[in-house]
């Protein structure tokens, strides 16, 4: 052999060995990105899910991926498709801030705000450009109007790359709300059990369970859903009301978010779930039978009897024209923060507590 051939041989067991090294190391070095978000790992990169223009104007959402130093699963948190339930857009704020990737083992995929022009334009709900409810739309599809072509792209860039998911709410401008998490009991048992210690996990005493949502992955309508319609573990928690950034409400659900981190062993240290949550077996709807003024007599979070009455609607000049009363016996979780009501909106969400905690 000639020495030339050797040292041929020699750099090319070098370069194997090395490739080999670089391929199980791998994982670690090559960045994660979503939009024009791409971090390295151990780095946090912030950029944007660019929604183009179609039948309607383009959009931009916010992006925050924190790539961990260590491997580990891929955990998304979501805020602001309603744009003005600020708490919990203002929670996942903090969390861009505080996450530190050579900390975490895995990848956080933060978005704070999808429903941006919610949020500029002050408008609940919807989003202004196309009167379309962010939270219903998906999967999303990318030819429709704009709120379909953003969910089209979170679920692709953001429910579909990631292994477990937290969607945040809170009481909307008009909502004075409680603080709650949704268990959503699936029948799939895998599935559900991972959902229900992360409810305990993330630690708000108030849980509904929910059965109501659709199985169809192609209209899987929720954020949530979209997750779950996928195989993949998701909650969706709510805390703030009314326009308000309450302390109390954003440390409530940046804890969370931290305590499923570490249920899911993404970041280092113990947590304590939340023991002898109350369990809702469902929520009944009150409604309002007239366009007026709308005044209310209990606080959030009142327990009350079937039939009690929790508000009164007036007409303009003062004329009381409906007394609002329980719809059932249960736990006050939202009412009408705002003298606003039109016939057919909701007057208050009455949780009925279930008799057996799952
Ligand atoms: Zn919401």
């Amino acid at each position: 052999m000639s020495r030339s051939f050797v040292r041929l041989v020699k750099m090319f067991l070098v370069l194997a060995v090395a490739g080999f090294v670089g391929l199980t190391a791998g994982a670690r070095q090559n960045n994660f990105t979503v939009g024009t978000a791409s971090a390295a790992a151990g780095e946090k990169a912030t950029g944007y899910i660019n929604v183009p223009a179609g039948v309607d104007a383009a959009t931009n959402i916010p992006v925050v991926v924190v790539h961990g130093a260590k491997p580990g699963p891929v955990l998304a948190i979501v805020a602001g498709s309603h744009g003005t339930e600020y708490a919990s857009i203002i929670a996942v704020e903090r969390l861009i801030q505080h996450l530190d990737a050579k900390e975490i083992s895995g990848t956080v995929i933060l978005v704070p705000l999808v429903n941006v022009n919610s949020f500029e334009q002050k408008v609940p709900h919807l989003n202004p450009v196309d009167g379309k409810n962010m939270n219903r739309m998906f999967p999303g599809k990318p030819d429709g109007t704009q709120t379909e072509r953003a969910s089209w792209l979170i679920t692709k860039e953001v429910i579909e790359p990631c292994n477990y998911l937290i969607d945040m709410h809170g009481g909307d401008l008009d909502e004075s709300l409680q603080p709650y998490s949704y268990w959503p009991k699936t029948g799939d048992e895998k599935l559900d059990t991972v959902t229900h210690e992360m409810v305990l996990a993330f630690g708000l005493g108030h849980i509904i369970i929910d059965t109501g949502r659709t199985k169809d992955p192609d209209d899987s309508r929720y954020v949530d859903n979209t997750a779950l319609t996928r195989g993949k573990p998701a909650i969706t928690v709510e805390a703030g009301y009314a326009g308000t950034v309450q302390p109390e409400d954003v440390n409530a659900l940046v804890r969370g978010s931290v305590n499923v981190m570490r249920y899911l062993k993404m970041l280092p240290g113990t947590f304590t779930p939340v023991e002898n949550p109350v369990w809702f077996s469902k929520v009944v709807t009150g409604t309002s039978a007239h366009d007026g003024i709308f005044y209310p007599l209990v606080e959030k979070r009142t327990f009350v009897q079937q039939g009690m009455k929790l508000g009164y609607i007036t007409d303009f000049f003062g004329k009381t024209i409906e007394d609002v009363r329980a719809p059932v016996t249960g736990v006050v979780l939202y009412i009408c923060a705002v003298p606003s009501m039109k016939k057919g909106n909701t007057t208050v969400d009455v949780g009925v507590v279930a008799t057996q905690a799952p």
